[in-house]
């Protein structure tokens, strides 16, 4: 079984500002975190190359790709929403972040790994097809469906999105698509305050309250995914990993843990054995309280290479 872990320094070099809460930091606790644990020397550490222009087309239009392009300062900041800030690193690191995900297929789909992490940044479940926002520029989970559907030509793949936020440009991407099954659980009501109302069949929106206890995030979860997820066989599982619904995030009011994180890797990682060949690709979106990051990355990861 190996684990591979995708990281960047490039990724490092994209910032929105000193305050901003989705910062190179992020990243930097996660390894930190991770050279004090056994894991270190157990995954396979794996340095991506940037997506091409072709993959970027699977899901967003040339259009929108040159409109980034074109507003990417080579200097200083510009702002595409009131949350998100492009930097002249800026499409670089997001390049290499969507480049991770689609390398992370190939490498699955050959058997070269068993899964992956992904810890790169900016993260993209917010991305829409033709607009940036929450932080996000490419939307790099669908762009490995993308990859998984159209270059290796699986019929069906779960996408996961535990993020806090609802993963909407995931649900831009492939809202109505049946090859593709999501399970999004997010607070709410709560930002982005968009999708959440789309009745899509293939759309599984799991909206939690503000204050939910770990112990019932569990309970609704399980009753509302499993069962969907194992009828549906994925040959693929996805998964949208934010840290943010953690009980010591600043940005949300959820109330997860480090162990809930295991828990819930545990839960894919059974459904990607029973259909998958145990194919499973994670990806950072977000997490915002360093320390709570770190852990809960490695009790992920720790699933993830079933290190216990
Ligand atoms: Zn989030």
């Amino acid at each position: 079984m190996t684990t591979a872990f995708f990281s960047h320094d490039d990724c490092l070099k994209h910032t929105m500002g000193a305050e901003h809460p989705e910062s190179p930091q992020r990243l930097a606790a996660i390894v930190s975190y991770l050279a004090d644990t056994e894991l270190e020397q157990t995954l396979d550490w794996i340095k991506p190359e940037e997506i091409t222009r072709d993959q970027l087309l699977a899901v967003h239009p040339e259009r929108y790709l040159h409109q980034l392009d074109l507003m990417q300062p080579t200097r200083g900041r510009v702002f595409t929403d009131p949350d998100t800030a492009m930097m002249p690193d800026t499409l670089r690191a997001a390049r290499l972040a969507a480049g991770a995900n689609v390398q992370a297929v190939d490498m699955v789909m050959s058997g070269q790994i068993t899964n992956a992490f992904i810890c790169a940044r900016p993260p993209g479940h917010h991305a829409e097809r033709t607009k940036s926002m929450g932080f996000c520029f490419y939307n790099n989970v669908a762009l490995a469906a993308a990859r998984a559907l159209n270059f290796h030509h699986l019929e069906r793949i779960a996408v996961i999105d535990f993020d806090v936020h609802q993963g909407n440009g995931t649900v831009d991407a492939f809202q109505g698509d049946d090859r593709v099954l999501m399970c999004s659980s997010f607070q709410h009501p709560f930002y982005p305050h968009s999708h959440v109302h789309r009745q899509a069949e293939n759309i599984v929106n799991t909206p939690i309250t503000a204050g939910t206890s770990a112990k019932d995030y569990r309970k609704i979860v399980e009753a509302q995914w499993l069962h969907k997820l194992q009828d549906f066989k994925p040959q693929l599982v996805l998964v949208s990993a934010g840290f943010d619904a953690h009980r010591l995030d600043p940005l949300a009011e959820l109330n997860l843990e480090a162990e809930d994180y295991r828990w819930l890797t545990d839960m894919l990682t059974s459904v990607a054995h029973d259909s998958a060949n145990d194919r499973l690709i994670s990806t950072l979106e977000g997490g915002y309280h360093l320390k709570a990051l770190a852990e809960s990355v490695t009790a992920h990861l720790e699933g993830l290479s079933a290190i216990r």
